[in-house]
């Protein structure tokens, strides 16, 4: 069966400036990738009639339903609206039921409805209102030919309300697509060739139908199994038998058999263990405690954490010896190592998980570790196991990077996979 295709235009001039990071796009593709319609172009195009038209006329050409988000504000530099209304031969006419919620929005904000404000209520006469329950702007849906053009605002949270609530329960009804069933499986420890040599022979009995993606990131690797088909029932099984033989070839480096974050891997494994976990970070300066918080259920075992970014910090709260700084500096192995004993009695926790680092590409005054240096430990009151890691990137990207081997480094030693 030949998918139904889409088309994604996002409209903005601070898309094209690099202000906005389009998330809208990847947002909606996924959304429609599951629905088992294929994404075949997005672009990107600035608040420009010509502009907005001409990808409009290239997307009617090959797409059998075009989605449009952005431009549907109030203010002048916001254009979409009366070019659809032109391009789709229509007129602007005021909606009753939008223009009710609309005062209703100004109402419940306690904010004037100005004269201005009734502009919102305007809708082409020949679209479709999609409703949009978290925002004043509808969303728009036009047909022609056979194809449709669905237009929506660019607020993330208020375009995929409508999506949610009104657009994709509709695709779901009137498209008949091939199903998509997608399956991750995590790894970690190992690169993606020594992963593919591994699984030669799997890989390449795959039947036509089911495809492997490696997708690598820092420490981990995600296999994607991709497989597409008339009969979703079977196609779930289909990749759950797939996956089952990937997992137990790879079993000693997999970390979880669906797509979630390494927080939640982690903390799955601790509230198993029935385990807790204390942290005291210096240079990612909580951004550690601030991943693993982002897990509803993270109390069950993070017990807290220490940001100890000075010196007497290190000294007073966590009882690291003031000599030890002196003689080896703060980013060491020695300070990095009583920084996660000091925790651990802080806290009173199973594990700690301590760090300490230069995140910039400069050298620190007064610091003899190099730029990019970052010491981690890990102990469970036995046992203290220390690692040193160098990052080239910017600080952001740094501190992302020593989250992330932070993380892994907890996980493998409480799987009594780290070696001193
Ligand atoms: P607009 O509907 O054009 O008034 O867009 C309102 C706001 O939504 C903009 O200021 C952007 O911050 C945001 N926005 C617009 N387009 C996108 C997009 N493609 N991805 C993420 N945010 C967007
Ligand atoms: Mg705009």
């Amino acid at each position: 069966m030949a998918n139904t295709k889409a088309y994604i235009i996002t409209i903005g001039d601070e898309l094209l400036i690099g202000q906005t990071i389009d998330t809208n796009s990847a947002w909606i593709a996924q959304k429609l990738n599951a629905l088992g319609i294929d994404v075949t172009k997005r672009v990107a195009v600035g608040d420009e009639a010509q502009a907005i038209t001409h990808a409009l006329d290239a997307a009617l050409t090959e797409a059998d339903i075009v989605f449009i988000t952005g431009g549907l504000g109030p203010t002048a530099d916001d254009i979409t609206k009366p070019l659809l209304c032109r391009y789709f031969d229509g007129k602007l006419v005021i909606n009753e039921a939008v223009l009710q919620h609309v005062k209703d929005i100004f109402a419940k904000r306690n904010r004037p409805f100005l004269e201005r404000n009734m502009k919102q209520a305007e809708v082409p006469d020949t679209c479709t209102v999609l409703f949009n329950p978290m925002g004043t702007a509808p969303g728009m849906l036009f047909e022609k030919d056979g194809r449709m053009v669905i237009a929506m605002p660019g607020v993330p949270f208020e375009m995929m309300a409508i999506m949610e609530t009104a657009v994709l329960p509709m695709l779901q009804e009137r498209i008949k697509s091939d199903a998509i069933v997608h399956k991750t499986t995590i790894t970690v420890g190992e690169g993606e060739s020594f992963i593919a040599e591994k699984i030669l022979d799997i890989e390449s009995a795959l039947p036509e139908h089911i495809k492997l993606a490696y997708l690598p990131s820092l420490g981990t690797v995600k296999l994607r199994l991709t497989a597409k088909g008339a009969n979703i029932t079977s196609l779930n099984a289909e990749v759950l038998h797939w996956q089952d033989k990937l997992v137990t070839r790879l079993q000693d480096i997999v970390v979880a058999r669906e797509d979630i974050s390494f927080e939640e891997i982690l903390g799955r494994l601790l509230r198993e263990k029935q385990q807790t976990i204390c942290l005291a970070e210096s240079c990612t300066g909580g951004y550690i405690s601030h991943l693993l918080t982002q897990v509803s259920g993270a109390s069950n075992y993070y017990k807290g954490g220490v940001v100890s970014y000075l010196i007497e910090v290190k000294e007073n709260l966590l009882q690291v010896a003031e000599t030890d700084i002196v003689n080896h500096g703060a980013v060491s192995e020695a300070v990095a190592k009583q920084m996660a004993t000091g925790a651990l009695k802080l806290f009173g926790a199973d594990y700690s998980l301590s760090i300490t680092g230069i995140l910039d590409k400069e050298p620190v005054k007064g610091e003899v570790a190099a730029p990019g240096t970052v010491w981690m430990a890990v102990s469970d009151g036995k046992q203290t196991v220390a690692k040193m890691f160098r990052f080239f990137h910017d600080r952001q990207r740094n501190k992302e990077s020593a989250a992330t081997m932070g993380m892994l480094l907890l996980w493998k030693f409480i799987n009594g996979k780290l070696t001193a």
